[in-house]
């Protein structure tokens, strides 16, 4: 640990020292400064694109932006101060319209509408020359009477600011949300996360990195040019974070440097600079799709390894935290009618599951599980009735706002492969209980793992674990925070008969904590084992309902349901 901080630190001070030492030809203090103020802009799209996973393409435009606004204010006789001021506060502003329009939006519509963004500050640069001096540029003398040397410093300043903002905002349950977000936006709104407000939140947090880092490379390069704002220039900053690292804090300086130096290293040429990009793109995702920074923390990682994880205490936590016993009906479905255009998938579905009960639902495929549940949980509307968990009627409740209330696994698990067993269950936690401080929350993780039988596993990342303990996460995930209802869909699928026996075992576990499990199986056999009533569904309508042996034993329900299978 020391020693690593020790490295950190002659490294960082190493860097800052060579453009003086010139050692590397070309890497001089003015290149640096232009680094630096460069990668500052950088670290928002490394978090809008790099940790959230939104393509965005108008960075540079966001970065001309308050340029241009500050420029043209100071021309108009404002003074320095409130000119820069004006300029960054009206970028922000413009941020946070752009991003609450498209950041909900699906990925082409976001590269599409940040695009269209990029083209209308370009275009608006040079539509008005008399403002903005058009393809000539705009000019800010005010940066020319700061030395080269105080610029170098307030670029290093500038940009050591932004990056240890950037750390301390991206951390622990602002990490783990976004990752989710980035993996998978449905998983992320049932696990209580209000995907469209958080990606627009990100998007606004990034732009003002690159407000600031643009205004001050305007004022430091002295003039300001169309271009600068336009396409061209926001693709290749997504490819300059591409090639640094998408989210790794260092990526954007390690990109940029790359980039800019080997333009000097090429003789300053505007003649090779598309070339150079693009070769050393195709490298990139040729060679290197973890960027320069995965490269070198994976040879990092080969000479000192990390430390070895949590010690996992001997005796599993007990079951002494069981949430206040419930009691009672927990979910009320009244009169739910679902049409898919021409299908009546549902129709009047009428049924309850109380506190303490594993309820089944069955019925030959196309029955209309999934759509249930889907209204259950949220992901689809009903066409007609309404859904009442614990007496409240949340029918038009957003999914992300279920969770408190309902806890859900997928047919096929949805675990973010790169986040450990313990933060793939912490995500649900951080949302369900943010007032909890975050080692209460990894406690509360660990010990639903544990009680799960996979504390061992707690530090691994999901990607290294086998289907079956995927399933079992999930389980575990949905069931973290005991909320009073917990929908299961398909958990037998895939599973070994030593697996089911455990997974029957955890079933109970859950349902003497006092959560209502609505599951959907196909294994009759398993069903009928564990659950003591169930609903089976055909066509869209109820034809059995009540206690798990008479519902099964029904000759409509033999009809329905064997009939299809046989
Ligand atoms: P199950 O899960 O029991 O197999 P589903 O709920 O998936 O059944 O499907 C019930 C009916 O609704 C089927 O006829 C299916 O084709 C139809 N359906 C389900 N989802 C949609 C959708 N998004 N659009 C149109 N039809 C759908
Ligand atoms: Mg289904």
């Amino acid at each position: 640990m020391i020693l690593r901080r020790l490295v950190m630190l002659l490294l960082a001070g190493g860097a800052i020292a060579s453009p003086y030492v010139g050692i590397v030809p070309g890497w001089t203090p003015a290149l640096a400064t232009a680094v630096a103020l460069n990668a500052l802009a950088l670290i928002g799209l490394n978090l809008i694109f790099g940790v959230v996973g939104m393509l965005a393409f108008g960075q540079a435009a966001f970065m001309a932006l308050p340029a241009y606004g500050a420029g043209v204010l100071q021309h108009a006789g404002m003074p320095l101060a409130a000119a820069l001021v004006l300029g960054l506060a009206a970028t922000v502003a413009t941020a946070r319209i752009v991003g609450s329009l498209f950041a909900r939006l699906p990925g082409v519509f976001l590269a599409v509408g940040t695009l269209g963004f990029g083209f209308v500050v370009e275009g608006l640069a040079r539509a008005f020359p008399a403002w903005t001096g058009g393809a000539s540029g705009l000019v800010f003398p005010s940066g020319r009477a700061i030395g080269r040397d105080l610029w170098y410093g307030i670029a290093v300043a500038s940009l050591a600011i932004g990056l240890a903002s950037y750390s301390w905002h991206v951390r622990g349950a602002v990490w783990r949300r976004l990752r989710t977000i980035r993996h998978d936006e449905l998983a992320a709104a049932v696990l209580g996360i209000d995907t469209a407000r958080e990606k627009a939140r990100q998007f606004t947090i990034g732009s003002s990195y690159a407000a600031v880092g643009g205004l001050l490379l305007a004022y430091y390069v002295g003039v300001l040019v169309p271009e600068d704002a336009g396409v061209n220039r926001s693709l290749e900053q997504v490819g300059t974070v591409l090639m640094g690292g998408l989210g790794f804090l260092l990526g954007p300086l390690v990109g940029a440097a790359l980039v800019r130096w080997l333009f000097v290293v090429a003789g300053y040429g505007a003649r090779y600079e598309l070339l150079i990009y693009g070769v050393v793109f195709l490298g990139v995702v040729i060679y290197a799709r973890d960027g320069m920074m995965g490269w070198l923390i994976g040879a990092w990682q080969r000479v000192a390894p990390p430390p070895r994880r949590r010690s996992i205490p001997a005796v599993a936590p007990s079951r002494e935290r069981v949430a206040t016993k419930r009691s009672g009906v927990c979910l009320e479905v009244r009169g739910i009618a679902k049409r898919f255009g021409g299908v009546q998938a549902l129709a009047d579905i009428d049924f309850e599951v109380r506190a303490g009960e594993i309820f089944a639902m069955v019925g030959p495929n196309g029955a209309g599980k999934s759509t249930l549940f889907n209204i259950i949980s949220g992901i689809e509307a009903p066409s007609a009735g309404t859904i009442l968990l614990d007496g409240r009627d949340v029918t038009g409740l957003a999914i992300d706002r279920r969770a408190p209330f309902i806890g859900r696994s997928f047919q096929v698990a949805r675990l973010v492969p790169e986040l450990t067993a313990i933060a793939n269950l912490m995500v649900r936690l951080d949302q369900i209980m943010p007032e909890r401080p975050e080692a209460e929350r990894e406690a509360i993780a660990l010990a639903q793992l544990g009680s799960f039988g996979l504390a061992a596993l707690a530090d691994q990342p999901v990607r290294t674990l086998s289907l079956g303990q995927h399933k079992l996460i999930d389980l575990a995930r949905a069931a973290a925070g005991d909320p009073p209802l917990v929908l299961l869909d398909e958990p037998a699928v895939g599973l070994a008969a030593d697996e089911l026996l455990h997974l029957a075992e955890l079933l109970e576990t859950l349902r003497s904590r006092g959560s209502a499990v609505l599951i959907v199986e196909h294994n009759i056999e398993f069903v009928a084992g564990i659950a003591e009533r169930g609903i089976v569904l055909d066509s869209g309508k109820v034809i059995a309902l009540g206690g798990i042996r008479d519902i099964l034993a029904d000759e409509r329900v033999n009809a329905a349901y064997f009939g299809a299978l046989a």
